[in-house]
């Protein structure tokens, strides 16, 4: 079997070559590959700022400073996965519902591989379009979503898509096991009191920042892993989950958020559910002078690849199942 691992940057410094996520190559392959990482650079469905299209550009170019062993989670991720940059999916800028088509079909093929894919937005549309190629392999799956906000918003602008919108629709499409899914760190100024009851009402869990707080960021990691369980997940990740002071690169910030320390450290708590999928949206370089928002989104990458590193050293059964899962049939 091939494999896949980033260039090494003790022979060939940081600023060499041209960037790709991790230094991984750039190869638009299906074949002897665990992890893939494809752009998504779709920003036309932002409510304020917009620009998140140069988001996998930024995430890219701050990722070459991420080196390959992981102390905390005491791994050398390329000792145990396979992994490529594949590049961007094409969009249509304007045009969310052919867009939705493109990734669709851009993502079937890594997904009908059992290639865990890890898609850099993007605005946070963008994940509906993902989860129903997700779904047309495996089924409705459970969703861990990290978000300041609740995301299952009503037809604003009375229009049915738009980066407020996606879980309302994955839940009405009938994408999503909600029963297993699970928004955390939602707060901020609402349009109404019934933003978090909506999603409550769809039957996802909801803990909110507050609710965050009280808890401990301990408890906090359990309730995750109790929600979900066992069940194949995708975990959706908006970097406006983190405090504007530590991601102010984003383009609807809400204040009271997350340090990098306490987001990198949840996710790591949660490293043992049966990711098949990732995504990191809303990273909007232009607001992102020093680059700390897209050098910590790179950083999300890099604990999700450690995940995927670790669960592949454990030989988790669920890891070799996606391989030969069925396409789920209507
Ligand atoms: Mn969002
Ligand atoms: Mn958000």
């Amino acid at each position: 079997m091939k494999k896949y691992y980033p260039i090494d940057s003790l022979k060939a410094p940081k600023f060499c070559g041209i960037r790709t996520f991790m230094r991984l190559p750039y190869v638009q392959t299906t074949e002897d590959v665990d992890m893939a990482f494809i752009g998504i650079p779709f920003d036309t469905a932002g409510s304020y700022r917009t620009g998140q299209r140069f988001g996998p550009a930024a995430i890219r170019d701050a990722s070459v400073m991420v080196r390959r062993y992981n102390p905390i989670m005491k791994i050398n991720i390329f000792d145990h996965i396979s992994g490529v940059d594949y590049g961007d999916l094409p969009v249509v800028p304007g045009n969310i519902e052919e867009t939705y088509r493109l990734i669709e079909e851009g993502l079937q093929p890594v997904i009908d591989e059992g290639i865990i894919p890890v898609c850099l937005g993007g605005d946070h549309s963008i994940t509906l379009g993902e989860l129903r190629a997700v779904a047309k392999k495996y089924g409705p799956v459970a969703l861990v979503h990290f978000d300041s906000h609740a995301d299952t918003d009503d037809e604003p602008f009375g229009l049915k898509y738009n980066h407020g919108t996606p879980f309302r629709w994955a839940v009405k499409e009938g994408l999503l096991d909600t029963a297993h899914s699970i928004s955390v760190g939602i707060r901020g100024s609402m349009y109404h009191p019934d933003e978090v009851q909506d999603s409550l009402d769809l039957g996802l869990e909801v803990i909110t920042a507050e609710q965050m707080r009280e808890l401990g960021l301990k408890e906090v990691a359990k309730r995750i892993k109790e929600r979900v369980g066992d069940k194949l997940v995708f975990f959706t990740f908006d970097i406006d989950f983190v405090d504007p002071a530590y991601a102010p690169g984003t383009g609807t910030i809400e204040v009271e958020g997350f340090t990098s320390h306490e987001t990198l450290s949840l996710i790591r708590d949660i490293k043992e559910l049966n990711y098949i999928g990732f995504d990191i949206v809303e990273v909007l370089p232009e607001f992102d002078p020093t680059q700390i928002t897209a050098n910590l989104a790179s950083h999300v990458g890099y604990e999700f690849a450690s995940i995927i590193a670790t669960h592949k050293k454990n030989n988790s059964p669920y890891l070799s199942d996606c391989r030969k899962f069925l396409i789920a049939s209507d």
